[in-house]
């Protein structure tokens, strides 16, 4: 029936209809580990098989990580060459990509900076200082609130009132003050040619469905590919369906789907698993295909998660469309355990005594894992894994890339790389010595950066002497104005070498700004050493800020390629993920589900939803842990311990579990093109309409 049936052999039926359907759209829903990814990278292999061109072919996925796992087996059953073809990534990496090539016609410069959250927030407040709201007296926003506003609203496209009233009551009376800012924003952004990651995806919204660059865009791929879609927003939705050509059309685009909606987790971020409810009706005659049986874990540990599921209140925002009563062939095997621990210090050495049994039993880490519901749950363990010297990389909370020092440099490279970055100026020019606020914006305005069409020259300005310093930051500057002359040029001074020659300025500034600047500069190095595989300043700055790496400087020395590791992860990073043994911790009310999502019903069922994820990560062993006292330290002022109780959603499933409780003690490119102004006008018009 089938050109090569050899290559989706071992697949089932139903998985082997997805990698062979052709014609008509295809979505594919199923429950967890029962083969969607798997299906979907085979289908790319029997595609590349088939003759189709791989650079043809967009696989679109949440992580950069799950791109490069799928383009790696793809890899292996096709050739390196074949596979490194494919466009693979996530929606930002690719819109990245896309508006360096399309982007000219919608007035952006190929050299656009991309900023990433916490910047895109500081440059809020930034805004928000300036409209003067800052400095009032009666309590406004926190930069944080407002970025969260404007992030809502963006990503729901729900208007700016919408917002206020549902989700941000207490800053209903700020709309117009809100409004302002947000305008200001935009406009800074477009002036110094700075885009945020929710600009990515508008602009390639707004270019797919523009005369200029969408036929173009939609000309590039036969096949589109999309792994988790049940966790895509709105205008994630408008993308694909702009990127396709329609079913009319000669050849149109043929486009897969596969998701989960039961591990829809990214409602936070307003994505949205209507989308996939929807793909039948986005796509007219889409066939769905369906898939039940699991093949990652045991029956006990399936057991467990199927009654968590279906223990979900069917009235808190339909949790599941779709009947997924999991099973498996794999019968046998230990039912998972749940493990009390007196406080939070018990359940770490207890975790690292489990994890190293294990690995005594043969399981080596790498196929371990520990997850937890926030970024700081595992901040305990870490110490704990350092003491024995175990190693670990930890995915999700709070990135390497976050940590203040690392943005100084960063912000550095950003200047050479786009000198109207005004937000990477002000963080470099206030790291000096003796210069405030008032003589930012004095210097701002000798280097004249507000001015779209000088902010450019700003670099040269300042290289020449131009900005006075007072007296205190003079060697700083000194220094700073030679190690810009040394790194302006990028094609015979690689990024790497940049790094090195800006660290003697951070020398400087360091040891004014932080505690231990020693640990501090020797992160610069560890940047250094990831910039050597980059060949141009401004695709190193891209690639960090689309897919920063772990919090590396805390690990008990960085991994090498060959050595053997443990995972630690936020639940939100484990998707798609799979582990023989999995240990979830802190499974205690209060922190899964979050204290932020109790007295709030979706929030509740999305909580639920995680802890589903969590718990269908793992393939043969399950452990389950919850302190019931832990510490607290909230701003570093409220010291105490509270008691905790077993998460709920863990209470109708206990006699599913061995339970017992551990023996553990406590102890700017001005020139733009008729054209251009539509899309970016376009955008602008659309933000706008959402406050106006
Ligand atoms: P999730 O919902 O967690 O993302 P998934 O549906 O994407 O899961 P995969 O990760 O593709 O599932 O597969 C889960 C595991 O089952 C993998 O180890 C995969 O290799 C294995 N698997 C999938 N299909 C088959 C099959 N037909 N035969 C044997 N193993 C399979
Ligand atoms: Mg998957």
């Amino acid at each position: 029936m089938f050109a090569s049936p050899a290559i989706a052999a071992d697949l089932n039926p139903q998985q082997q209809h997805a990698v062979h359907h052709r014609g008509t759209p295809l979505l594919v829903v199923a429950g967890a580990g029962t083969g969607k990814t798997k299906t979907l990278a085979t289908r790319v292999v029997q595609l590349i098989d088939d003759g189709v061109d791989p650079q043809r072919i967009l696989l679109l996925t949440f992580t950069r990580r799950a791109a490069s796992e799928m383009l790696h087996r793809v890899a292996s059953a096709t050739d390196d060459r074949a596979a490194s073809r494919v466009w693979g990534g996530t929606f930002h990496s690719t819109a990245n990509r896309l508006l360096r090539n399309f982007g000219q016609t919608a007035g952006l410069s190929p050299n656009f900076t991309v900023l990433d959250q916490s910047d895109a927030t500081d440059l809020m407040g930034m805004v928000r200082t300036e409209e003067g709201f800052g400095e009032r007296s009666k309590r406004f926003p926190k930069k944080e609130t407002v970025a969260g506003i404007y992030g809502r609203m963006v990503n729901s496209q729900a208007k700016l009132s919408e917002v206020l009233e549902t989700d941000y009551p207490w800053c209903a009376d700020h709309g117009d003050e809100l409004k302002t800012i947000f305008s200001a924003y935009t406009a800074r952004k477009r002036r110094h040619q700075v885009l945020d990651y929710d600009d990515l995806l508008l602009f390639w919204r707004a270019l797919s469905a523009a005369p200029s660059a969408g036929p173009a865009m939609r000309d590039l791929f036969d096949h589109i590919l999309i792994d988790e879609y049940q966790d895509t927003n709105p205008i994630q939705s408008d993308i694909i369906r702009g990127m396709c050509r329609p079913s009319d059309d000669e050849r149109p685009t043929e486009v897969c789907a596969v998701g989960d909606d039961a591990q829809a987790i990214y409602g936070f971020r307003c994505a949205s698993v209507e989308n996939m409810w929807a793909f039948p009706d986005h796509f007219p005659g889409a066939t769905t295909v369906t898939l039940e049986q699991n093949y990652r874990s045991t029956s006990p540990i399936l057991a467990v998660a199927n009654a968590v599921l279906a223990s979900a209140p069917t009235t808190a925002g339909a949790t599941s469309h779709f009947t997924k009563e999991l099973w498996s062939t794999k019968t046998e095997g230990p039912k998972p355990h749940l493990l009390t621990h007196h406080d939070e210090s018990a359940q770490s050495r207890t975790v690292c005594e489990n994890i190293l049994d294990a690995r005594e039993r043969g399981m080596d880490l790498r196929s371990q894992a520990v997850l937890f519901r926030a970024g700081h749950h595992s901040d305990g363990l870490e110490l704990e894994l350092t003491r024995r010297d175990i190693p670990y990389v930890k995915y999700g909370g709070l990135k390497y890339l976050e940590a203040a020092h690392v943005k100084d440099l960063l912000s550095l490279l950003r200047i050479l790389d786009n000198p109207s970055d005004m937000l990477a100026w002000h963080r470099v020019l206030s790291s000096m010595e003796g210069i405030g606020p008032a003589t930012v914006r004095r210097l701002a305005e000798e280097l004249e950066l507000e001015s779209a069409e000088n902010a450019p020259l700003s670099l040269a300005r300042f290289i020449d002497g131009i900005g006075k310093v007072p007296a205190a930051a003079k060697a700083e500057a000194d220094e700073l104005r030679a190690a810009f002359a040394d790194c302006i040029d990028d094609a015979d001074f690689p990024p790497a070498q940049q790094v090195e020659r800006l660290k003697p300025f951070c020398a400087m500034v360091f040891p004014n700004r932080y505690d231990n600047s020693t640990a501090r500069l020797s992160d610069i190095d560890q940047l250094a050493a990831s910039a050597a595989a980059y060949g141009s300043r401004n695709r190193f700055l891209t690639e960090l800020t689309l897919d920063p790496p772990g919090k590396t400087s805390d690990q008990a020395g960085p991994p090498h390629l060959d050595d053997d590791w443990l995972t630690l992860s936020t639940i939100h990073s484990a998707k798609g993920g799979e582990w023989r043994a999995v240990h979830v911790i802190h499974a205690a009310d209060g922190n899964i589900p979050s204290d932020m999502a109790l007295g709030d019903q979706a929030g509740m069922a999305e909580e639920l939803r995680l802890m589903y994820v969590a718990l269908t990560r793992a393939k043969d062993e399950l452990t389950v842990h919850a302190p019931l006292r832990f510490h607290v330290n909230r701003f570093g002022q409220d010291d105490r311990h509270v008691l905790a109780q077993v998460s709920r959603f863990l209470d109708p499933v206990r006699d599913l579990f061995d339970e017992g409780a551990s023996q553990a003690q406590p102890s700017d490119d001005s020139i733009i093109e008729l054209d251009t102004v539509g899309v970016a006008d376009e955008v602008d018009t659309l933000l706008a309409s959402l406050w106006d």
